[in-house]
């Protein structure tokens, strides 16, 4: 640390990212990528000419991809932002909207309290039941930014919606966020609400169900005041905050909906296989309508298992917050990947 750094973000902890390392080939369950590629249509979008194209701006209105997202989702293109990634817009919503506090799950996406850290936004951690559900109820009437993960992470379980729009309904005056990061995978959706009500941002990604994690894009839909106010921020910091080759490939991503959803079905399906071979070893399984699992053994320490997964080749996540420190989170990957975990999962604890 320099001595220039402001004082506010002296003693600030940053986000950690999952590891993401080089020195050997990982079967690589940490991150809740893709295992499959995007869709052909997507990989042939990008070409020489594309990137000669790079001398010139991206376009800060994103006016073919939100009209795309517009119309694949039923909104219209003024109901829709779009991020460099989703942090990006989970960033920008609590620099916009955290004036009175945030409340959000002791236990969900990490990155929540570090942007609350980084606006000296007071926040409340609400603890998740011991069950690891949310009690809506605890988010009702609080009149300050919600922020909740559906389904949450890492738990990848989830609320229904009309728990949320209990949520929406008694916090007039503020801003609930639901971040559906993961919701391609057999969650349901809030977006309706959106029309509803002017307090709700439903934030997106195709980090996971559309296979674009190192594209950085991230969209969200919310009232057209909302998305002005995210707009404002956005022309505040970095007007042309998604490269273009990254629109192009959100925008032809789009496109190849019915790609991506059979890529969904086939994680749901391998998750369920996963679920099941766990459970027949006696692990303790969260119910996930995610890409990944959340799985624990009384056969051995998480931490530790997690080491002993790493040394056979096979990075999961762990972490290390005591209420969930005896789990690890575990992508779904393919088929086969699943298989490997599994069989390599038995040597270690059998
Ligand atoms: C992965 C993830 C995100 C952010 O993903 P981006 O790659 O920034 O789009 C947001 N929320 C949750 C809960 C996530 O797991």
């Amino acid at each position: 640390m320099s001595r220039f750094l402001k004082e506010q973000y002296r003693s600030m902890e940053a986000y950690t990212p999952g590891e993401q390392p080089r020195d050997m080939q990982y079967i690589k369950l940490n991150t809740n990528e893709s295992p499959y590629p995007p869709a052909p249509s997507v990989v042939e979008a990008m070409n020489a000419e594309q990137v000669e194209l790079l001398r010139l701006y991206s376009d800060p209105t994103a006016k073919n991809l939100k009209e795309k997202l517009a119309g694949l989702y039923g909104v219209r293109p003024e109901n829709v932002f779009v991020s460099n990634g989703s942090d990006e817009v989970l960033n920008f919503a609590f620099m916009a909207f955290g004036g009175q506090g945030a409340v959000f799950p002791d236990i969900s996406y990490g990155f929540y309290e570090v942007f609350a850290e980084l606006y000296a936004i007071n926040a409340e951690k609400i603890p998740l039941e011991s069950d690891f559900s949310v009690d809506y109820r605890k988010y009702c009437g609080k009149n300050q930014l919600v922020v909740i993960a559906n389904p949450n992470a890492p738990t990848g379980m989830t609320i229904p919606v009309w728990q949320i729009e209990e949520i929406v309904k008694s916090n007039p005056d503020a801003v609930v966020v639901i971040d559906e990061a993961y919701v391609d995978f057999g969650g349901e959706t809030c977006l309706p609400l959106v029309k509803k009500y002017d307090n709700l941002l439903v934030t997106r990604t195709f980090s996971k169900s559309r296979c674009l994690a190192g594209g950085r894009l991230g969209y969200a839909f919310a009232s057209p005041e909302i998305i002005a106010d995210l707009e404002k921020i956005k022309y505040s910091t970095n007007p042309y905050n998604i490269n273009r080759l990254t629109l192009l490939l959100g925008e032809k991503t789009v496109d190849a909906e019915d790609y991506y959803q059979e890529k969904c079905r086939k994680i749901e399906e391998t998750r369920a296989w996963t679920t099941a071979q766990l459970e027949e070893l006696g692990i303790t399984v969260l119910p996930s309508k995610a890409n990944f699992i959340f799985m624990k053994t009384d056969k051995m320490d998480g931490g530790e298992l997690y080491k002993t997964l790493k040394a056979k080749g096979i990075l999961v996540r762990h972490f290390t917050n005591p209420r969930i420190c005896q789990f690890n989170r575990v992508t779904i990957g393919t088929k086969k990947q699943m298989e490997t975990f599994i069989d390599t999962l038995k040597e270690v604890i059998l």
